[in-house]
């Protein structure tokens, strides 16, 4: 499923199959998570795309030596740089994406770098790993850098804030959800995954908050989550893409509150991760969509229709 220009529904489109340059690895896709991300590329709100582009980032298939492997959003770093050279390939300017520098897995088949595929936990089927490699990997650093924040606030609910919520749990925090005014069934999943409390995001909580990690790209749910920390309180910001952030008054952030983003994920992530999830044990919901129905599932992310994760079968 190709895209050829931001705003245009995908290409179903016959290519060849990709040939794996030295250092790389093919595989035959058995499963994609669609990502929230995605859908920021196909809307133009990223928009550096490498251009005709195969989406795609949370990729489970099988390697021509029979490995099942994984392939996450980080696809490839110079090694070299001052961030690469700290423990934070994260943050390294000439990164490559996979599914928007690089060709990603709403494909049959696809080639990565070797050293940036990630082994998969056995016991969890194709579709239901999936999304682990992004909403589950990019949640778990953003539920890190809370700290020991007990009583945590998570803002949308989607596929992200589905595992969050389980392995937040598992470690004895207390949760919060919040949710669009009204999403009644949003509300009642927060309450299902183990949330002791869970209303709109508009509204207070119901008591002072440590920490809460922002799953929404609503900009204005920052000013509304700082309202909600107590002292030292932070807020993590999950997305690649928010809308603007309306201007508040500074007493919200005095009293040694933070706000910050989580960018891209590192390898030492997904390793550390991987290895949590079963432990959990993390069990995601996923809503399945043939690979060609990919616009219908971007379309139902977009309506905020997905309860869990979207996931392609191929
Ligand atoms: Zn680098
Ligand atoms: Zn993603």
């Amino acid at each position: 499923m190709v895209l050829h220009a931001a705003l245009e529904p995908l290409a179903l489109e016959e290519l060849p199959e990709p040939e794996p340059a030295p250092g790389q690895v093919r595989l035959r896709v058995l499963a994609c998570g669609v990502c929230r991300t995605d859908l920021h590329i196909v809307d133009g709100e990223l928009t550096r795309p490498k251009l005709p582009l195969i989406p795609g980032h949370q990729i489970v298939g099988v390697a021509d030596d029979g490995r099942r492997l994984g392939i996450p959003w980080l696809g490839w770093t110079d090694g070299s740089c001052r961030y690469c050279t700290s423990g934070r390939e994260n943050l390294c300017p000439a990164a490559r994406f996979t599914g928007y520098d690089l060709d990603g897995g709403y494909a049959e088949w696809v080639v990565a770098d070797e050293r940036y595929c990630l082994p998969l936990p056995d016991g969890y089927d194709d579709l239901q790993v999936a999304p682990l490699l992004c909403a589950g990997l990019i949640g778990y650093r953003s539920l890190r850098l809370t700290g020991d924040a007990e009583r945590l606030g998570l803002y949308g609910f989607g596929a992200s804030a589905h595992i969050v919520a389980q392995v937040a749990r598992h470690q004895g925090r207390r949760l919060f959800g919040f949710v669009r005014h009204g999403d009644e069934e949003g509300r009642q999943f927060a309450l299902e995954l183990g949330c002791e409390w869970a209303g709109w995001s508009d509204e207070p909580a119901p008591e002072e908050l440590d920490a809460a990690i922002l799953f929404a790209p609503a900009g204005e749910l920052v000013p509304a989550a700082l309202r909600a920390l107590g002292r030292g309180g932070s807020v993590v910001c999950a997305g690649i893409h928010m809308s603007a952030i309306p201007s508040f008054p500074y007493e919200l952030l005095w009293e040694e509150r933070s706000i910050r983003s989580v960018a891209n994920l590192t390898r030492q992530d997904g390793e550390e991760f991987l290895a949590l999830a079963p432990r959990v044990p993390v069990r995601t919901e996923v809503q399945v969509f043939p690979l060609e129905q990919a616009n219908e599932a971007l379309a139902r992310l977009r309506a905020g229709e997905i309860r869990g994760a979207a996931v392609l079968r191929v």
